[in-house]
């Protein structure tokens, strides 16, 4: 018996098989023929020799053809392994040699990094599929193979404790870590964003431009929808002018987009000329989001809420939800209906009540642990609990607020400086389009925040000036002590700053000092 996500298509094509799955430029996609393309391409699979266990690994736009082999892999019981669209073919083979792979699917424009990264070492990979384009010799075409597969379901035996992806993390803080997450992990994250406030419907419709290797892509809206009979409208990439005619046009319910996403929608010029009216929940997450972007939607009265999430819970851990959005601004939430959160000391040992401590995790939706990396798994969970690595605190009500990440936590003359709450008030300096502050080395503090500062248009460089700002607002020992002027922020595929290429370029060191 298949208790897994690949279960779900034929559900829904038996009960709701005519309602639209997923939209591409033209294409629309029923749950039937969802259903029957992914029972297909699930055979195709088989016949190729992927068994049960196996990883089948996708570089892959957001696209049916994505989806399509995630259900396919997972109705055979294999591993889904996505990988980051921006990765050099040195971590493309990285990745390929980690996780075993078997097949390697790519979308056409991804074929010179494919076809790059299938040359390096300790690869085992047999097939490659092409999906779209030329194939060359020894590729083989998505639409030939699937088409192949005979339209009938395999009936597979999945349990809900296999494994269903390998989704490697965003790679903020170091090396990419594989997180094993199961068919289960998907369900109960369903469960849990179905559970707080509005929810989500059958008749939901959603833009999915996130990025899908990334969980926040997946894992919010797009697998929500897909077990609800609801439709996403996918994207192939990010445009803000595009995404933001997309959602009126397809007249999008519900949408997530990461913090960096949303800001620069915000800039589109003729923002009020689209008619968002149909969105009823507008969710971010997965980075920190300024606060002026936050208000920015909300003034124009859009629902506009902040989640936490990561890699390893499939995403959802907590969100803020709309009764307490104004009540309770600037928390991330409270942990959502199947999580439970606790706030601990270095010692795992409860903090009290408004006290800063690492934010662990416990629930049906908490993954594996780390493919190949034992240590780092147990390390993660010791006492029984995910440790989130982010800093945050607890209210009587349990609504959390986080500070920062452990690691970008600053020290300095024994002050802990979190550097969310310096960028959050330098966000609001008219002069200020993005900004990262940073713990460099200091032979006086131990550690110094530096501000790095991309300006807005047709603003001057004036450190003094926005120094000053800051002393305005902040205890002294929080102010920067320098700036530093860059066209743009260093950001990962999925918006996040990367600090430790800012720690490495300003102070000489990728980790925090004390860390
Ligand atoms: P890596 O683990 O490889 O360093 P990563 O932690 O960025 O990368 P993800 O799993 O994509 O990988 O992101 C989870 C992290 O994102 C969280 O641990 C947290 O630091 C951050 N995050 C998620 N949601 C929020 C939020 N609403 N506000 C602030 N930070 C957030
Ligand atoms: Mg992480």
């Amino acid at each position: 018996m298949d208790r897994g996500i690949g279960s779900w298509p034929a559900r829904r094509a038996f009960l709701s098989g005519d309602r639209t799955a997923l939209v591409a430029g033209d294409r629309r996609i029923t749950y039937t023929e969802f259903d029957r393309r992914t029972d297909q391409l699930a055979r195709s699979l088989r016949d190729l020799g992927v068994r049960q266990g196996d990883r089948v690994a996708g570089l892959l736009l957001n696209s049916p053809a994505f989806l399509e082999t995630m259900f396919a892999t997972a109705k055979l019981g294999a591993v889904f392994v996505p990988m980051n669209l921006r990765l050099a073919p040195p971590e493309v083979s990285y990745l390929l040699a980690d996780s075993g792979a078997d097949v390697f699917v790519w979308s056409a424009p991804l074929a010179p990094v494919a076809r790059a990264a299938l040359t390096g070492e300790g690869i085992r990979v047999r097939h490659r599929v092409v999906v779209g384009g030329e194939p060359q010799d020894g590729e083989t075409d998505f639409e030939a193979l699937l088409s192949a597969g005979e339209p009938r379901a395999l009936g597979t035996d999945v349990a809900g404790s296999d494994l269903s992806c390998l989704m490697y993390t965003s790679g903020t803080t170091g090396r990419p870590k594989g997180a094993m997450l199961t068919h289960d992990n998907h369900l109960w994250n369903v469960v849990n964003v179905l559970s707080f406030g509005r929810g989500l419907r059958e008749s939901d419709v959603t833009v999915t431009v996130a990025p899908m290797f990334h969980i926040g892509g997946l894992g919010v809206h797009t697998l929500p929808l897909l077990y609800l009979g609801g439709t996403n409208v996918v994207l192939p990439s990010f445009d803000p002018a595009q995404t933001l005619a997309a959602m009126a046009e397809a007249r999008a319910t519900v949408q997530f987009l990461v913090p960096a996403m949303w800001a620069a929608l915000t800039a589109v010029p003729d923002f009020d000329r689209h008619d968002l009216s149909a969105l009823e929940l507008a969710v971010t997450g997965g980075a920190p989001c300024p606060l002026p972007v936050i208000e920015f939607f909300q003034g124009k009265g859009l629902p506009f809420q902040e989640g936490f999430g990561m890699t390893e819970t499939a995403p959802a851990v907590s969100i803020l939800d709309a009764d307490h959005v104004k009540e309770k601004a600037g928390s991330i939430g409270r942990a959502l209906m199947h999580v439970e959160a606790r706030i601990v000391d270095d010692d795992d040992r409860d903090v009290a009540t408004d006290v800063v401590g690492e934010l662990v995790v416990r629930g049906p939706n908490v993954f594996a642990g780390y493919w190949g990396l034992p240590e780092a798994t147990a390390e993660a969970f010791r006492n029984g609990w995910f440790h989130t690595g982010d800093l945050g605190r607890m209210d009587a009500e349990g609504f959390v607020t986080l500070v920062d990440r452990k690691k970008d936590m600053i020290i300095s003359g024994g002050e802990n400086v979190y550097p969310i709450e310096v960028e959050q008030v330098l966000y609001r300096h008219p002069a200020v389009r993005e900004v990262a502050v940073v713990g460099v080395p200091d032979p006086r503090w131990g550690e110094t925040p530096v501000a790095v500062v991309a300006l807005a248009d047709g603003a001057q460089p004036d450190a003094d000036g926005l120094l000053g700002y800051a002393r305005e607002r902040l205890a002294h020992f929080k102010c920067p002590s320098r700036v530093e002027f860059v066209p743009e922020l260093p950001r990962n595929a999925t918006g996040k700053v990367l600090k430790t290429t800012l720690r490495k370029e300003y102070g000489g060191s990728a980790e925090s000092v004390q860390r």
